[in-house]
C-alpha cells in the first residue's frame, strides 16, 4: 500500500471520530452515540428495579414509559410502578398512565374514565396511553367493535382535549397483520403474530379492516383538532412515508413514534433511501424516537438484558445518525445503509421533541 493512502485512511478516521462534516449538515459518528444526551419515549419499564434506568442513564438516555391496558398487568399496579420509579428519578424517568375500557357502554364509564386520566395526571404522568383494543377486542352490548371515533368516548378526549392532556395511541395494526405471512414485509411481525394469531387480522375477515382503524383515529383527530396527539408505531402508517406525511399536514397536532417499526422504514430505505431521509428532514418536528423494548417481565439476568438494550439502541443510531451499513435481522439480514440524519435533526428526533411534547426540560 502505497504511503499516501495510509494518511488518507487516517484523516477519514479521525473525522468519522469528530462526527464528519460535509456540505450543509454536521452529522454524528457511531462513536457519539453514549455522549449525545437521548430519550427512548416508548419503553415498556414494568418493574420498580431502577438498575436498567442507571444503564440507560450511563448511555445518557432517558426513558418514557407508556402504561397499557393489554391485560396483562392491571392498570393500577403499572401506574403504581410507574409514579414510584418516577419519584426516585424525576429527571430521568416519565411515563403515562392508561384507563381500562371493560366498563365501556354501562353508566358513569366517561366520568370514571376522566376520574382515573386525573389520578394517573396526578401522580404524574405526562400524559395518557390508549391501546389497540380499543378496535380490535372492545365490543358493545350489540357484539359490535367499538372504535375510538365512538361517540361514548367524546368526553374523554373533549375533556383531554380542553385539559391539554397528551394522548399516545397504539391504534390498528402495521399494514402487515392484515396479510398472511408470507406476504409480510418483516420478520418481527411474522414472529409476532405466528405467536398471538388473535391479533392477526388476516385470520380475523369479520373485524375491521386496516382501513377502519386508519379511518377511526383520522376521523378521531377531526372531532378533536386540538388534541394532542401521538401516534405509536408511526400511526400506524409505517408502510408509506407519504401517507404519514399527508397526516401530519392534513392534523397539526399529531406527531408520531418510531416503536419497534424502524425495520419498517428499513424496509422503505431499501426501496429508495432518499424518500425516508427526505421525510424525516422534512418532519424533524413530528418524529419521535422509541424502541418498544419491554423491561421486567421474562428475561431478568441483567448483562443479557442490558446488553439487549445496548445492541437494540445502537443498531437503531448506527441506521439514523451515521451513513454506514447496518444488517437488519428483521430483513432478513438484509443490509441497509444509515441514513445520516443532519446532527439537529437527530436531536431533535432523539430528545428535543420529547422534552417539548411531554414536558421533559430540566
Ligand atoms: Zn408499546
Amino acid at each position: 500500500m502505497k504511503k499516501g493512502s495510509h494518511f488518507l485512511i487516517g484523516i477519514s478516521v479521525v473525522f468519522s471520530l469528530l462526527g464528519c462534516r460535509s456540505g450543509n449538515g454536521v452529522y454524528y459518528s457511531v462513536t457519539d452515540f453514549e455522549k449525545v444526551p437521548k430519550i427512548d419515549m416508548h419503553l415498556h419499564y414494568n418493574t420498580e428495579d431502577v438498575s436498567y434506568l442507571k444503564f440507560a442513564d450511563s448511555l445518557n438516555f432517558r426513558i418514557v414509559s407508556p402504561n397499557v391496558d393489554a391485560g396483562e398487568m392491571p392498570v393500577d399496579r403499572q401506574l403504581e410502578i410507574a409514579s414510584t420509579v418516577r419519584q426516585k428519578f424525576p429527571e430521568k424517568f416519565a411515563f403515562f398512565g392508561t384507563f381500562a375500557v371493560d366498563s365501556f357502554g354501562r353508566p358513569g364509564f366517561a366520568e370514571n374514565t376522566i376520574v382515573s386520566i386525573d389520578k394517573s395526571i396526578r401522580s404524574g404522568a405526562c400524559g395518557i396511553k390508549i391501546w389497540k383494543n380499543i378496535g380490535m377486542v372492545l365490543k358493545n352490548s350489540a357484539g359490535q367493535y367499538v372504535m375510538v371515533d365512538n361517540e361514548e368516548f367524546d368526553p374523554v378526549f373533549d375533556y383531554m382535549e380542553a385539559n391539554e392532556i397528551r394522548l399516545i395511541a397504539h391504534l390498528g395494526e402495521p399494514r402487515n397483520c392484515w396479510l398472511p405471512e408470507n406476504e409480510m414485509t418483516v420478520d418481527n411481525d411474522r414472529r409476532y403474530y405466528s405467536r398471538h394469531p388473535e391479533y392477526h387480522m388476516y385470520l380475523h375477515p369479520e373485524a375491521p379492516s386496516y382501513e377502519d382503524q386508519i379511518g377511526a383515529r383520522d376521523s378521531l383527530l377531526k372531532k378533536h383538532p386540538k388534541l394532542r396527539f401521538t401516534g405509536a408505531h408511526l400511526a400506524s402508517l409505517e408502510w408509506s412515508v407519504d401517507e404519514l406525511g399527508k397526516r401530519f399536514d392534513q392534523f397539526p397536532e399529531m406527531n408520531a413514534d418510531l416503536a419497534a417499526r424502524i425495520a419498517n422504514l428499513q424496509h422503505q430505505s431499501l426501496a429508495d433511501r432518499e424518500r425516508v431521509r427526505n421525510f424525516l428532514i422534512k418532519y424533524q418536528d413530528r418524529i419521535l424516537y422509541g424502541t418498544d423494548m419491554t423491561l421486567g417481565t421474562n428475561d431478568t439476568v441483567y448483562s443479557r438484558v442490558t446488553s439487549g438494550m445496548r445492541d437494540t439502541w445502537m443498531n437503531h443510531w448506527v441506521y439514523l445518525a451515521t451513513d454506514s451499513l447496518v444488517a437488519v435481522k428483521a430483513l432478513g439480514g438484509k443490509r441497509v445503509k444509515g441514513l445520516q440524519l443532519p446532527r439537529d435533526v437527530i436531536d431533535k428526533i432523539y430528545r428535543r421533541n420529547a422534552e417539548q411534547f411531554f414536558s421533559m426540560n430540566q
